[in-house]
C-alpha cells in the first residue's frame, strides 16, 4: 500500500473559545470537525494545528511532513504572522498541496498565491444552496452526483476576485439569485491548491456528509504526485561546453545533492 497522505488540519479557532452557541456546533473546534472525518479514512494520515500555538503550529518540522494543508480562516486573518506566510507559500511552490475552505479565501497565503483582492459578496440570511458538479470527470467530483445541496448557508456570491482557476469542479446556486464559483483548482509552482467555498461557523456545514467526501477527495487530488521541484538560477550546462567557465555552483537538484 502506497503512503498515507499526510495532511495538516489548519483553523483559526477563536469563534469557538468565546462564542458559546459556535462551541456548541463545533464542539471539538471546527479543526476537530474536519480532521476527525478525515482520519477515518486509511489513506489519510491527519494532524491539527491552530492559531494560538507556537509558531501557529506550522514549524519547519511540521510543514516538512505535511504533504497537504487545509485552511480555515475568518475573524484573525491579520493575525497570522507573515512570516509563517512566507513559509508556507513557500512549501506550495515546493509541491505541498493546499485546500482553503470558505472564509479562507481572504487569508493571507490564499491572497499572496492569487495575486487579486479575493473579495466576494456575502449574506447570511441561512438560505438554500444548491452546488453543482461543472467538471464531472475530475477526482474531486468522485462518487458525487450532479449536485448537491446545503440546507442553509452563507452566502457567496460573483464577482469573486480571483485569477480564472485551471479548473472549474462546482458552481454554486443561492436561494437568493446569487451563482459562485465554489470549487476552483488552481497551480502554483508544483503545488496544487483547492478552494472549496462551503462552511461558516454558525452553521453545522462542516458535519455534512457530501461537504467531509469532497474535502478528502480534494486533499488526495492535492497529494498526487508530481516531479521533482526543479533548480533555479545560474546553472551548469549538463554536458561539455568547450571554453566555459562559469562558476562552480548550479540549481540542478544532483548538483545541489552532490553539495550535500
Ligand atoms: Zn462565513
Amino acid at each position: 500500500m502506497a503512503d498515507p497522505v499526510r495532511v495538516t488540519v489548519w483553523n483559526e479557532f477563536r469563534h469557538e473559545k468565546r462564542n458559546p452557541e459556535i462551541a456548541a456546533i463545533y464542539p471539538d473546534g471546527i479543526h476537530g470537525a474536519i480532521a476527525g472525518p478525515l482520519a477515518k479514512h486509511d489513506d489519510l494520515e491527519v494532524r491539527t494545528a491552530t492559531l494560538d500555538e507556537p509558531e501557529h503550529g506550522l514549524t519547519d518540522e511540521v510543514l516538512a511532513a505535511t504533504d497537504v494543508l487545509t485552511w480555515w480562516g475568518h475573524t484573525a486573518h491579520g493575525e497570522v504572522d507573515d512570516v509563517i506566510v512566507e513559509r508556507l507559500r513557500k512549501r506550495v511552490w515546493e509541491g505541498m498541496g493546499l485546500v482553503v475552505l470558505h472564509s479562507g479565501h481572504l487569508s493571507k497565503i490564499f491572497s499572496s498565491l492569487m495575486g487579486t483582492s479575493c473579495w466576494l459578496k456575502w449574506r447570511e440570511a441561512d438560505e438554500r444552496e444548491r452546488i453543482w458538479v461543472v467538471d464531472p470527470s475530475h477526482p474531486i467530483a468522485a462518487g458525487l452526483g450532479e449536485y448537491f445541496e446545503i440546507p442553509q448557508c452563507e452566502m457567496y456570491g460573483e464577482h469573486f476576485d480571483i485569477p480564472p482557476p485551471d479548473e472549474l469542479v462546482f458552481i454554486s446556486w443561492f436561494q437568493g439569485g446569487e451563482v459562485f464559483r465554489s470549487g476552483c483548482t488552481f497551480r502554483r509552482g508544483n503545488g496544487k491548491i483547492f478552494y472549496f467555498r462551503p462552511g461558516h461557523e454558525t452553521l453545522p456545514i462542516y458535519h455534512q456528509a457530501e461537504v467531509q467526501h469532497v474535502i478528502a477527495n480534494a486533499v488526495r487530488w492535492c497529494a498526487q504526485p508530481r516531479g521533482v521541484y526543479p533548480g533555479y538560477g545560474n546553472y551548469l550546462p549538463r554536458e561539455e561546453l568547450e571554453g566555459y567557465t562559469g562558476p562552480d555552483f548550479s540549481g540542478h537538484p544532483d548538483d545541489v545533492a552532490a553539495r550535500g
